[in-house]
């Protein structure tokens, strides 16, 4: 493709994008094919010659596109969202323009320098402690995903309990972490990952309101302890991805501090909330953790993938993954005066995904965020206020932000159905989860395009779905 006939095709797929954002609404929300029907379609065989352009954009409409879920339909309220914009989807194709691998600052200083800059506005942005900003011991990173955060946390966390011995030695088998019944599956994984074994993750029980119980972590920290096993993390959530329920980050630190241990805070979904100052109380007792993350490619206009990791102690972090073989070597890392990321993160190589998140803030103004999400909270707030005055439904949680966790009074079967008949008809997507043992809907809210009048129509076609057949 030559750079004329580049320029051409990408007007065509620019026209194609915006087509879409304009019809999107307009797609069955979930896509209805079944196991193997997208391949089917494809030929057995790579093509031996190159095909015209035109082909392709052809047979992306035609055979790929019944196969996609519309995530940025705005009667997507399934899971949680992964919302985009177009500044977001412009900043992401420059940088897939520029094709820079920034692993090292050496090897484009622009790609680390805005990522530092930018991650020390966020932490501005949503009031973050001070020691997570770059000018102090601490710092951010953009990871791929929360999961990734999450297990560089692990790694460190069990890096500095053994006084930074665990990478030279291997691992101590009687390490253990600790989060709540509700935490993310991916510290299970990160548990896997780092060979602690899930084993070693202590579940501790929750609250009425589906939030970690400290006097139940207390007591397992403890009990641990005695039995001679070495307590060295706690990840706290906040805004879990079952119920969107906050621990109590504040009590569950000074656990922490008090024995030792190093606290993750994963706000991978809510973290976006803090850029409104209402709701920043979300990040009580923040002050005490050694790390943080929030995914900007959920509820901040950013498209898959960008993860915000911030460390009070970026030493600890560095130290636990570096590695500086010959090849890598060069002057500015050895002047000690540049970041460089690849000692932040598990890959060596990384996109440059500061671009996009840089886009998004300045197009939407920080004013315009708050406002977005401000909305949404809104938006949760009124359908939370229909379920609760309807006789046939009940709330199942407190709804602090987006999240809406209900359900029809028939039990599981009838829940099961009202979703099911839902996601059938196209006309809007949610998912499930149980909680205190019952099959519960969940109604999350944060499309970039989603309005009073959509989620006013999703609570008509749910009332319509739990009446006869
Ligand atoms: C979505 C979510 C994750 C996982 O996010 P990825 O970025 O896909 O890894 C982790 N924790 C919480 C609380 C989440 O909501």
């Amino acid at each position: 493709m030559t750079p004329d006939e580049f320029r051409r095709h990408g007007r065509q797929v620019v026209d194609w994008i915006a087509d879409y954002m304009e019809k999107v609404e307009r797609y069955a929300v979930q896509s209805a094919v079944k196991p193997g029907d997208i391949r089917r379609q494809l030929p057995s065989e790579p093509p031996q010659n190159g095909q015209p352009f035109e082909d392709l954009l052809a047979d992306m409409e035609r055979i790929i596109l019944p196969g996609i879920t519309h995530w940025q339909s705005p009667n997507f309220f399934a899971y949680f969202p992964s919302n985009n914009s177009g500044p977001s989807i412009l900043g992401d194709l420059l940088s897939s323009g520029l094709g820079v691998q920034g692993m090292l600052w050496a090897t484009s200083p622009a790609c680390t320098e805005l990522e530092t800059h930018v991650l020390d506005w966020l932490a501005d942005m949503l009031g973050l402690p001070h020691s997570f900003k770059s000018s102090t011991a601490g710092g951010g990173v953009i990871q791929d995903t929360a999961s990734s955060a999450s297990l560089c946390a692990l790694l460190a966390a069990r890096e500095r309990k053994s006084q930074f011995e665990t990478n030279r030695r291997g691992v101590d088998r009687r390490f253990t972490a600790y989060a709540s019944a509700q935490a993310h599956s991916s510290i299970e994984k990160a548990m896997m990952i780092a060979g602690l074994g899930k084993d070693h993750l202590r579940l501790i029980e929750v609250d009425e309101n589906f939030a970690m119980r400290p006097d139940v972590l207390a007591a397992a920290i403890q009990a641990d302890q005695v039995a001679g096993r070495h307590p060295c993390f706690v990840c706290a959530t906040v805004g879990t991805t079952s119920s969107g329920a906050i621990d109590p980050v504040g009590a569950i630190g000074e656990i922490c501090r008090h024995e030792g241990l190093w606290l993750h805070v994963d706000a991978a979904m809510a973290g976006s909330a803090a850029l409104c100052p209402e709701l920043r109380f979300i990040h009580d007792g923040l002050d005490f953790a050694d790390s943080y993350c929030f995914n900007p490619h959920k509820w901040m206009f950013v498209n898959f993938d960008c993860d915000c990791f911030y460390v009070a102690d970026r030493a600890a972090l560095i130290n636990t993954l570096s590695v500086l073989p010959e090849y890598l070597k060069n002057a500015a890392t050895a002047s000690g005066a540049v970041i460089d990321y690849r000692d932040w993160q598990i890959p060596l190589g990384r996109r440059f995904r500061a671009l996009k998140l840089w886009f998004v803030i300045r197009s939407f103004g920080v004013e315009g965020l708050r406002q977005r999400i401000a909305a949404h909270v809104e938006l949760a707030r009124r359908f939370a206020r229909w379920v609760g005055d309807d006789a046939d439904f009940d709330l199942a949680g407190p709804v602090p932000l987006n999240l809406v966790c209900f359900r029809h009074r028939g039990g599981d079967e009838v829940n099961q159905r009202i979703m099911d008949r839902l996601n059938a008809s196209g006309r809007l997507y949610l998912t499930h989860t149980r909680l205190a043992g019952r099959l519960t809907l969940r109604m999350s809210i944060g499309q970039a395009n989603t309005r009073l009048e959509h989620v006013r129509r999703a609570w008509e076609l749910i009332r319509e779905a739990a009446g006869p057949a």
